[in-house]
């Protein structure tokens, strides 16, 4: 079994404590590596690291950096199907949407390396004569990163390359199930020609390491994907320095399915929104608001497809249903289920926990008889279950959909034009699809949420750079003379 180290000031080195954790297939239950647990003193040596690399990587012009990117882009096509085939080992995901989360970091790898020639600022006249006006971005300096389990690939490339192209050095943490992955696109930069220390691993316990990266004070801003409870928990804390904070966090997304929607597109829709990656997505479709003229027939029909979906070891090609990451969560999702049922919800499909495979299965859950306010389709649960809601008309499910905190991702199914384009008005989301689930996104478009799913800012698409600079403003004065803005303007 192999073992892995932190990957600090260019070195892999052993934690200053000694201290390991180890690292399962959810699936099988096998061990597959042994980590090492960063200390603090780690943490503090990583920041170190970064802040020492900063003056040279910040200087390197920017297409300089794009270079590097470009290489590790190729270099992550040329290993895609192994980091696919090592992704669902230690996450669970089946193969071909780990394929997908591979593709989705190549992708924001070359779309970064673009912004090496880009990083645009902005020109315009000044009020004055013989006087130049324009904007720059500048990089941040040494910036956190922490990371989910989820999209262990995907998320961190969604980072690490938006934040080396703008220049800034790096101390990244990703998350302690899915650690693999994070290792093997640091060893791909250095590969490609990354220079020493312009980006630091550092593993371990969320709290311990992702707590002392959010209070070093040479960390000048993080960027956080996770839960709500522990995106809280950073905002207050690194509001005590002014530090600059990111938050990408949960969701409790709908799906509108109106009367006049192509049903059969529309249970596609729900199986892969809901159940694909197991329902372990921001963006999962974990609550179904139908119009009640078709609920009956819908709910049928969505039963009769539920039950032909294959649950089991995501290396079989065959397999929709992966596992869930770890017991945890699969008692977590379990204990919705019973909530679900306590709250007065009808369970019409699947629920159980699977006994004869070793690892953390559980058939996909379809709820019916779901009331907007039940903790079922409020809470996020992050699984295989999702809620039918009725609603008697477009209004009220635009009001259904909003009832919750999050507002990541959303969609609506209609032919109805004014409704398609009445939902991307009014539902309270950072993202709506028309006639299309809710996962699915484009890394050349922005994406984030609204009100508890985030803070405001949007990865990737154009904005992805705007997280991880400052603007500048600069006024160049060729006159010779004082001139005073807003007073020598005639
Ligand atoms: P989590 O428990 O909040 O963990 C996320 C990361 O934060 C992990 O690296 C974790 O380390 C670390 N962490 C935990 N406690 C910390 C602390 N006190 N200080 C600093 N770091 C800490 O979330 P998760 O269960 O891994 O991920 C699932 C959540 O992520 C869901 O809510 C999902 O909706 C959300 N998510 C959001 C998006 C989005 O873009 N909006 C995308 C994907 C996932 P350990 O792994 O060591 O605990």
């Amino acid at each position: 079994m192999q073992e892995y180290k932190l990957f600090i000031d260019g070195e892999w080195i052993e934690s200053s404590n000694g201290e390991t954790f180890d690292d399962f297939n959810p699936a099988t239950l096998e061990l597959i590596a042994r980590l090492h647990k960063a200390s603090e003193d780690d943490v503090r040596r990583a920041a170190d690291s970064a802040e020492d690399a900063f003056d040279a990587w910040s200087s390197t012009p920017a297409p300089r950096r794009a270079k590097i990117l470009f290489r590790a882009a190729r270099i992550l096509e040329e290993r895609k199907e192994e980091l696919a085939r090592l992704m669902t080992t230690e996450m669970g995901k089946v193969l071909k949407e780990a394929r997908g989360d591979v593709q989705e970091a190549i992708d924001i790898t070359y779309y970064a390396a673009g912004e090496g020639r880009r990083l645009l600022g902005e020109t315009t006249p000044s009020e004055l004569p013989d006087k130049f006006c324009l904007t720059v971005r500048r990089p941040i300096g040494v910036v956190g990163l922490i990371t989910p389990w989820n999209f262990p690939i995907a998320i961190p490339a969604w980072k690490i390359m938006p934040a080396l192209i703008s220049g800034n050095t790096l101390v990244f943490k990703p998350a302690s199930d899915t650690p693999l992955l994070s290792i093997e696109l640091v060893k791909i930069l250095t590969d490609a020609g990354l220079p020493r220390s312009v980006l630091n691993l550092v593993t371990g316990e969320g709290s311990a390491v992702g707590g002392a990266i959010v209070k070093n004070r040479k960390i000048r801003a993080v960027s956080f994907t996770g839960s709500l409870e522990t995106g809280k928990w950073i905002l207050g804390e690194a509001a005590r320095d002014m530090k600059r904070v990111s938050l990408e966090l949960g969701g409790k997304n709908p799906i509108i399915v109106m009367d006049d929607a192509d049903m059969d597109l529309a249970i596609d829709g729900v199986l892969w929104g809901a159940f694909g990656t197991t329902g372990q997505r921001c963006t999962a479709a974990s609550r179904v608001i139908v119009h009640e003229k078709i609920l009956p027939l819908f709910q049928k029909r969505l039963i009769e497809k539920t039950e032909l979906l294959n649950i089991g070891n995501g290396l079989d090609e065959n397999v929709d249903i992966g596992p869930v990451i770890n017991n945890t969560q699969l008692q977590k999702i379990a204990r919705y289920i019973e909530i679900g049922k306590e709250e007065g919800a009808k369970l019409v499909q699947g629920g159980k926990i699977i006994k004869p495979l070793p690892g953390y299965f559980i058939e996909p859950a379809l709820f019916s008889d779901v009331t907007p306010d039940m903790r079922i389709a409020q809470e996020e649960i992050f699984g295989p279950v999702t809620s039918l809601i009725s609603a008697c008309d477009f209004d009220e499910a635009i009001k259904i959909a909003n009832s919750v905190e999050y507002g990541l991702s959303s969609s609506i199914y209609t032919k109805n034009i004014t409704n398609a384009f009445r939902a991307i008005e009014k539902i309270e989301a950072g993202i709506t699809y028309i006639n299309a689930p809710t996962i699915g996104s484009e890394i050349h478009l922005p994406f984030g949420g609204v009100k508890s799913t985030g803070n405001g800012t949007r990865e990737a698409g154009t904005t992805a750079v705007e997280e991880f600079t400052e603007l500048k403003t600069a006024y160049f004065d060729y006159s010779g003379k004082l001139q005073k803005a807003q007073i020598d303007t005639g």
